[in-house]
This record gives C-alpha cells, structure tokens and sequence, in this order.
C-alpha cells in the first residue's frame, strides 16, 4: 500500500502541499478527460509540444481529483494555493516520475517477467504466449499494444501479488528509449520478435537499432529469438552467454535449440516439426491454426517458449490448436434502433475492461449507456473483491444498465447497484431471450472473453445491415488532425469543417473525436447539421456557414452562430437581435473567390452598421476563403487575397472596438502559407486522409474505406454482353464477371461504368465493366481465378487511393467522399 507521503523518497521531487485526507494511491491518471475513478487517483502532468497537463488541473481538482504530480508550479491556473485539498509532489520530469513509480511497483513482484520487443508482432506474441500459458499461470500483461514511454509504466502498474507472470511489450523509435523502459518492466526473460525498417528514421543504422532494442535484455535469465537473423544473432552474442539465449532456426538447425525441419503450409493451416536439442535430441510434429507467413513466425516463437518449459508435446498441441487471430481494435458499429455497438469480443481481463469503459465513456451521445459483460477472466483476485470493483467501475463510466453473462457475474449480481440489470449463465441463453426493440438509442459496449463468443451479440444488434460500409478509421483521424496541428504556428486555433456529413465520414462520430481531442470549433454548412451535433452532445463552438433566416432561432436554442456574408442577411440576423439575444456572428469577406462574402468597398457601410448595432450583436470572427490555394500556379492570387484580408479586417476591429479571430485557410492553404495561419485556419479535407497541396501525399493517413462484397460470379461465353444497355463489350475470349452490390444509388459515380473504374479484389484491381447499375455493377474478375462470391470488394481505401479514383473520372476526391450515400452504413473503428 503507497501512501501520497511515500512518494518524495521513492520519486525524489519535492513535497509541496499534503492531501488534506490521507489518501492511497491506487490510479495512475494521465488524461484528465479519463479521470474514472477519482478518488486515489494520481495524475502525472505531462507536458509535449502539443500538450500541458498542468493546464487541467481545476477540471482534474472539480472532478475530484487530489493527488498531483507536477513540474512547473508556475503553470498551475491560480497556483498550487487554488487547490487546498489537493496534494502536489513537485519532479523535475513527470514522465521520469511515472516510470520511476512503475519501476518501484515492479520491484515488489517476485515472479517471472518477460519483456517482449522487435519490430513486429510484439502485441500478438504477448497475446498469444498468454493464452497459451493461461493454464498454468495468472498473467498480467500489457492492454492492447500498450508499450510506449506511458503505455509500459501503465501497464507494469496493474501487477499484483496474486500474479505469477508478467507478459510486457516494449516499443520505441529514438535512441535512449529502451533504457528506460528496461528499467520499468526489470525483464527476467526475453523474446524478441522481428527485426523490420519501422522507425529506421530514429537510428543512425541497423546496427544502432538492434543494440538499441536489445538493452531490454542485458539481465534477463533467457531470451528467445530466431537465428535466423544475423544481425540480431550476432547482437545477441555479444550480450549474453550461450546458456542465457534460446534459439530456434529454420535455416541453421544444427546451431540452434529447436530446429524446425520442416515447413509444411496446408490449406489454413501449417504444419511443422521440429527438433529439440536438450535433454536428449527430440522429434515433435505440431500443426499451427494459421497459415500466413507472420502468424507461423509468431506462433514459432510461442512454441518455443512451450518446449524451453517443457510442457508435454499432446499439451502444446491442445492449447495451439485453440489460438486465435487478435483483434487489434475496438470497433464502433450502427445498429438497430439508433444503437450503436462497441465492439469488443476479444477478451475480457480487468485492464482491457477498464479501456472499453474509458471508450464508451467517451461518446457524449445522448441516450442510455449499456455494458453487455462476460464474467472477468485471470484477474488474480477473489471473485467477491473481482466484482466488487467492477461494480465500482460501472457508474464512473456512465453506465446505466448491466447484462452480465456468465455464471460467475451471475452469482455476484447482488455486488451491482444498478436499477436496470439482467443477467444469463451463457450466451445462448441471452440470445434466446433477445428482442430488438428492448434497445433503442442506445449505446452498447459489448465486452466478452473470447470463449463467450460474443461476436453472435453484435451480429444480432447488426440484423439489417447491408453489405456495403464505409470504414472510418478514427486513429488515422488523429493522426492526420495531430499532422495538421503540428504545423501550426503556436497559437494557432483550429476550426474543422464538419460540412457534408463531415466529408461523408459521419459528423457525430468525427466531431466527438475533435471534442476529445480539444479542436476549438467546428464548422456546417447547414443549422439542421449543427443541431444534430448539440443533439449528440457536441458542445463545442460550431459555425454555421449557410444560415437562412427561417433558422435563426434555431441558432439561438442551439447555440450555433451564422455566418454573414451580405447586408441581407446582416439586416436580416439585425432585426431578429433586435427581439432577442442571439449568438455572435462571423463576417465573410470576399477577397477574390468572388462567391459569397462583402467586398472591400462594402466595407465602410459595413463598419457603420456594425457600430451603430454594437449593443446587441458581437462578431466572433472574420474569414475569407482562398480560390485557389490547392494550385502552386495561384500562389500570387492567393497571397493577394491574404493581402486584402489584411487591409480588411484592421476596419472591422476599429468599428467593433475589440479584437475577433482572423482566419483564411483551407487545408491546402495551410501548407502552402505558413505565414498566414493568423488566429484560426479552417481544416476539411486533409482531415479526412487528402492532402490537398500535393506537396506531402504521404504525409496523411487515409481514413476512409468503402467496402463491399461480391454478390455472384459468371462465366460469360465470347459474344455476350453485360447489363444494361449491353455495354459490357463482346470479346472473343471467355470471362468471368463479378457483380457487387454497390451501385450508384451508393453513392458509386456512374463514370465508373464500362472500365472508367476499378475495385480491388483479393488484393488484384479488376476494371468495372458495363453501366453501373442503381444498386450494383459488374467487375471483370477473369484474371483473378480465385475470386468467390462473398469475397470483399475495396472500392477506395488504402489499396486504391482516393486521388487515383478521382482522378480517373475527372473529379476530385472530395465529390467520391461526400457522395457516399447515408445508406451506406459507417463502422467506426480504432486500433
Ligand atoms: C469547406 C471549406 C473549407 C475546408 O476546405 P478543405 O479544402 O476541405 O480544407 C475551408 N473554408 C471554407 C469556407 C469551406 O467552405
């Protein structure tokens, strides 16, 4: 038990204010938009290029929070005195702390640890070596691919003395990083993986990257790796006698502890056998459940482990043959009835609980929250206190109904204070009593051990769905938001166009994942779409960009603010102030786009009405918009424009008498015009995976996939045509023809038809032939043998690059993503 006045000896900071109750440090707390258990929580403020804990602490301190660890009191709003409740431990670097704390933690379990590391497949292997030794042993490992500089002292942190074995990864990109991991998770065995080209960018050479990697295990007893690499053999060498490795070889087998002799790839599955060295020479013959070349490889290396262990060869067989792909992501899926589903059937231990909580407390969506659990696996602790404090994690997520599933949760229902509860010994049992319209609105993480087979709930709550989705995928999301705002000048505001659906990709759920990561405002082009945001619990500032006067009060109620782009409208938006309230307004100024907004010799009528109304209107901002920032052959239109806002808005700020945001650029602007990000710049397509200015295609991650499957296969005799119109040319070879269910009733342009597109199948592009039809069209598969009706079909996605699409038919990427239709259901997804 750590008390906060134990933390100055273990941390050396120094003691700035103790608690006002002594309290136990049980959490470690580094978001203070996660705080799910306040109390005995203990928040580290970090601070990054983009980033400063210390700016949160009156939220952490409102929410309940009273244990600190911090590195600049200056930093602190209104100074460690404004939080006399609270406890503050001054270090000099609050990520060192944590892993010093982490390190501490460690250093209490006396059971065996192993550090995994390499450049992939670092997550499967730990997930795997865990399931296979979950029979003999309580695991604790690392969540998900928590193996950062954070993820790994978080991780090393939910060890507990009930545990037997730690499974750990560790992941870096620079030099200096595994030193200090190594020093957190104290490996007293090894595995490593793979060496790849990921994050060669961070090492001078392969060389340096081994060695690197390789810290993780100075002490360790054994470490595990395959010969066959000889930069990592020879690394391996160098560090550690020949009785501390164990090794295993395809290539070498008469230097390496488990020869693999053979090799053999049936059809979903491999066979191999190997030879075993010690004590005598042995011969087993195994079949791994996959085929793959990555998954033999990484399930080599759990064998590995299982032989050094020497676990009876019939045993080996029987666990392997019950490993399972993992899944890396959790997934965010429509449903019936205005549900959406959380997708999370991969396994159920109390970290990975505590994660999907995190998550489905994170959707601001009005309506009920809904757990659908299994019973909690390999927590090491007694049933009554497992329970217990799940129960105690329920209503700090929000959650306010329980399905619990499993004789275990089901003898403990009485630990759950929720009114609504149900609870099923199996999952059949839930399945037999299910009814669609018992859910409605709501949103529902489903959250289940593997052996529950819980994918069957979420394809209940799926019924009606059709084949064809978009695919959002959410990091690549932030990945292209964090690309953007680490080029902004410091400062810089960030307003992102959420118009159109946000570019197709569904508004609610991208909009709340830039509330969560703290955008400043987002812009629609209609009241209706801001509405619907606030409907959804988006609470952050919106701009409207197209209001019409029927809808202003509809701006007031929701609190959207129009913008004003001609005295129409300003007279308009005057005289409904005049009545009410209503919310300040931005001004459009046209500087050459020649669209919408007021021009500079609109401007001195403009300030005079502006000054004349000063008491019952504010103006927010001022924007123009740039008619060709995409194009380097307009750069000196463009800054002519950026040079008549600046003349412009000096005026406007006269008449108001106070200052308002500035702000001109798109996506592409951004790029193009450093020097002009004034106050605010306004990201849309570059959000959403494109980068508009061309000059960092590969900077950006692609966000969306539109997917669907084939629907039947035909074989066409030379001579016959395809579809309507019969356009599908006659040839004088036989062809087999695939029809996919999508059509331009989906949003797929008919521009596509009779070879202007192509979709991806089984990883080969086959040209559309004939018209495409209202729900479906037809690809040429003739030169794919293998394709089969069910098989997926990427219409654009990372095989096929939206540009290339767009392109094709002369459009830009913007219209294919905006196209798509709202029938097309969207899953929502995160790694
Ligand atoms: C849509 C829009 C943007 C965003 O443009 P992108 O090219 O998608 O970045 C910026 N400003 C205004 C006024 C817009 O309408």
């Amino acid at each position: 038990m750590l008390l906060f006045p134990d933390l100055p000896a273990i941390l050396s900071g120094t003691l700035l204010q103790l608690p006002a109750a002594p309290a136990r440090v049980q959490h470690l707390l580094l978001d203070s938009r996660r705080v799910g258990q306040p109390a005995g929580s203990l928040f580290f403020a970090l601070r990054g290029p983009q980033h400063n804990g210390h700016r949160y602490m009156p939220e952490l301190y409102a929410k309940g929070v009273r244990l600190f660890i911090i590195e600049a009191e200056a930093e602190i709003p209104g100074g460690v005195a404004a939080f006399p409740e609270a406890g503050f431990l001054l270090v000099e670097d609050s990520l060192a702390a944590l892993q010093a704390l982490a390190a501490h933690h460690r250093q209490q379990f006396r059971g065996p640890v192993f550090g995994i590391t390499g450049s992939n497949g670092k997550t499967i292997v730990k997930e795997w070596l865990a399931q296979l030794l979950s029979p003999d042993e309580l695991v604790c490992k690392s969540p998900r691919s928590f193996n950062s500089q954070v993820g790994v002292p978080l991780s090393v942190w939910e060890l507990n003395p009930t545990h037997t074995l730690g499974i750990f990864e560790a992941g870096i990109s620079e030099r200096g990083e595994m030193a200090r991991l190594a020093r957190v998770i104290q490996p007293t065995l090894g595995i490593f993986t793979t060496l790849g080209t990921a994050h060669d960018a961070g090492f001078s050479s392969p060389e340096e990257k081994v060695g690197e990697k390789l810290q993780l295990f100075a002490s360790v007893d054994t470490l595990f790796y395959c010969l066959d690499q000889p930069l990592v053999h020879q690394a391996a060498q160098a560090l550690l006698l020949p009785h501390r490795r164990f090794t295993w070889s395809r290539h070498h087998p008469h230097e390496a502890n488990v020869a693999v002799t053979v090799l053999e790839t049936l059809a979903d599955r491999t066979l191999v056998r190997v030879v075993l060295d010690k004590p005598l020479p042995q011969e087993h013959t195994f079949t791994i459940p996959f085929a793959d070349e990555p998954s033999v490889e990484n399930a080599l290396h759990c064998l590995a482990v299982l032989l050094w262990r020497q676990v009876a060869a019939a045993e080996i067989q029987r666990r392997l043959d019950r490993l399972q792909p993992v899944a890396m992501r959790l997934e965010m899926k429509q449903a019936i009835n205005d549900c959406y589903v959380l997708d999370d059937t991969y396994n159920n231990d109390l970290a990975g609980l505590t994660l999907a909580l995190d998550a489905l407390a994170r959707q601001p969506r009005r309506g009920r929250r809904t757990l659908i659990l299994s019973d909690v696996l390999e927590s090491g602790l007694p049933a009554a206190e497992l329970y217990a404090r799940v129960a105690a994690l329920l209503p700090a997520h929000g959650v306010e109904r329980l399905i619990g599933i499993g004789p275990e949760i089901s003898q403990f229902q009485s630990a759950f204070a929720l009114a609504a509860k149900a609870f099923f010994p199996d999952t059949e049992a839930f399945l037999d009593d299910f009814r669609p319209d018992h859910f409605q609105h709501e949103t529902i993480l489903v959250k289940g051990a593997r052996r529950y087979g819980f994918e069957r709930i979420v394809t209940a709550f799926q019924q009606k769905i059709h084949g064809t989705v978009l695919e959002v995928n959410l990091d690549a999301l932030v990945h292209n938001l964090n690309y953007y705002r680490a080029r902004l000048q410091p400062g810089t505001r960030l307003m992102v166009m959420v118009k159109a659906f946000a570019y197709g990709s569904g508004s609610y759920e991208v909009a709340n994942l830039l509330q969560f990561h703290r955008a400043d405002y987002l812009a629609v082009a209609y009241a209706d779409e801001g509405v619907d945001l606030r409907q959804h619990g988006i609470s952050l500032p919106i701009m409207v960009m197209n209001p019409s006067p029927d809808s202003f009060q509809k701006l007031r109620q929701y609190h959207l603010e129009p913008e004003i782009y001609s005295f129409e409208r300003l007279r308009d938006y005057l005289r409904a102030a005049g009545e009410q309230p209503l919310p300040a307004i931005h001004l459009k100024l046209d500087t050459g786009m020649r669209r919408l907004g007021f021009a500079e010799e609109d401007l001195p009528e403009l300030c005079q009405l502006l000054r004349k109304n000063a008491a019952h209107l504010r103006v927010a901002s001022a924007l123009t918009h740039l008619a060709g920032a995409d194009e380097e052959q307009h750069n000196d239109f463009s800054r002519r424009q950026l040079a008549a806002f600046q003349r412009m808005t000096p005026l406007l700020e006269a008449a108001l008498g106070y200052p308002i945001l500035k702000h001109a650029l798109n996506s592409a602007g951004i790029i193009r015009f450093p020097e002009a990000h004034f106050d605010m710049v306004r990201l849309g397509i570059g959000l959403y995976g494109v980068e508009a200015s061309g000059q960092h295609p590969e900077a950006l991650r692609p966000v969306s996939s539109l997917r669907t499957t084939i629907s039947q296969i035909k074989t066409l005799a030379p001579g016959e045509t395809v579809g309507y119109g019969r356009r599908g040319q006659a040839t004088d070879y036989e062809r087999r023809i695939a029809t996919i269910a999508i059509g331009y009733a989906d949003g797929y342009d008919r521009r596509f038809g009779n070879g202007g597109g192509q979709v991806v199948i089984r990883g080969h592009r086959a040209p559309i032939i004939g018209n495409v039809c209202m729900d479906m069209c037809m690809a040429d598969v003739t030169s794919i043998p293998a394709a089969r009706a069910g098989d997926p079909v990427t219409v654009f996605g990372e095989e096929m690059p939206l540009v290339t699409l767009a392109t094709g038919i002369g459009t830009i990427p913007y219209e294919l993503l905006t196209n798509v239709s709202e029938r097309v259901k969207r899953v929502f997804f995160a790694e």
